[in-house]
C-alpha cells in the first residue's frame, strides 16, 4: 500500500515572517493528519526559517530545485549538500513552469534527480504535458518520454523511493483541473511505463501525484483512483485552512 503524499508547493510567494506564519498556522491545522506524507517547499531564501518553525511537527521540509553539481562556479544555484544542509528531505525537480521559463531539459532533470538521490533526498519528479501536446493525442508521448529521460540510469530501488507529479501543463494555476478519470489515466499509463523500464516491484512502490489546480473540493475524487497516490499543491497550498484540507481528504 502506497502512503500518500501532499506536497506544497509555495512557488515565489513569502517572505520569513510570512512563510512562518503559514507554516505554524498550518502545522496547528495538520498535527492530527496520519498515514499522509505532508510536504511544503518554500523558496530557498526561507528554508531555513521555515524548517525550524516545523520542527517537531508531521510537516516535512522541500525545495522548488536542485542543482547537480556539489560546488563552485555555478553563481546562483544551490547545491544538493546545500539542501541537506538546511534540513530539506525533498524537492521538486523539473516543475513545468522551470520547464517552461527557465529552459529546464529532460536531461537537466535526470542530473538533478540523480544528485538528489546521491544525497538522500526525495526528487518529486514533475511530468506533464501542454494543450497543444493533449491536443494533438500524444499525451503519452510526451509524459511517457519524460519519464523515461528523468529517470535514465536509476536503479528499481530508487525508483521506487521517488515520487513522480504529473502536472498537465494547462491545469497548472488556471482553475482547470483534469477530470479524475483523464488524471487517474496518464498516471497509470506513468506506472505502466516505469513497469517496462524498472519492473512491476518498483511500479507498484513509485508515488504518484496529480498536480493542476487541485483545491479542497476536488482533491477526495482524485484520491480515490487507483494509480493516484498524493498532490502536488500550488495556489491553494498559500492558505493553510484550505491546504489542510486537501491533507485530509
Ligand atoms: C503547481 O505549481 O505545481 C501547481 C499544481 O499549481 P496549482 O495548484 O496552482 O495549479
Amino acid at each position: 500500500m502506497r502512503k500518500p503524499i501532499i506536497a506544497g508547493n509555495w512557488k515565489m510567494n513569502k517572505t520569513t515572517a510570512e512563510g512562518v506564519a503559514l507554516a505554524k498556522e498550518l502545522s496547528a491545522l495538520v498535527s492530527d493528519a496520519k498515514d499522509v506524507d505532508i510536504v511544503v517547499c518554500p523558496v530557498f531564501t526561507i528554508l531555513a526559517s521555515v524548517k525550524e518553525a516545523l520542527a517537531g511537527t508531521n510537516i516535512k521540509l522541500g525545495a522548488q530545485n536542485i542543482h547537480w553539481e556539489a560546488k563552485g562556479a555555478f553563481t546562483g544555484e544551490i547545491s544538493p549538500a546545500m539542501l541537506k544542509d538546511v534540513g530539506a528531505e525533498y524537492t521538486l525537480i523539473g516543475h513545468s513552469e522551470r520547464r517552461q521559463y527557465f529552459g529546464e531539459t529532460d536531461e537537466g532533470v535526470n542530473k538533478r534527480t540523480k544528485a538528489a538521490l546521491a544525497n538522500g533526498i526525495v526528487p518529486i519528479v514533475c511530468v506533464g504535458e501542454s494543450l497543444e501536446e493533449r491536443e494533438a493525442g500524444i499525451t503519452e508521448k510526451v509524459v511517457g518520454g519524460q519519464v523515461v529521460a528523468g529517470l535514465d540510469g536509476l536503479t528499481g530501488e530508487q525508483v521506487a523511493g521517488l515520487v513522480i507529479a504529473y502536472e498537465p501543463v494547462w491545469a497548472i494555476g488556471t482553475g482547470r483541473t483534469a477530470s479524475s478519470d483523464d488524471a487517474n489515466a496518464v498516471c497509470t499509463f506513468i506506472r505502466k511505463t516505469v513497469a517496462e523500464k524498472f519492473g512491476a516491484d518498483s511500479a507498484a512502490k513509485v508515488r504518484i501525484q496529480y498536480g493542476g489546480s487541485v483545491k479542497a473540493d476536488n482533491i477526495a475524487e482524485l484520491m480515490a483512483k487507483s494509480d493516484i497516490d498524493g498532490a502536488l499543491v500550488g495556489g491553494a497550498a498559500l492558505d493553510a485552512a484550505g491546504f489542510s484540507k486537501i491533507v485530509k481528504f
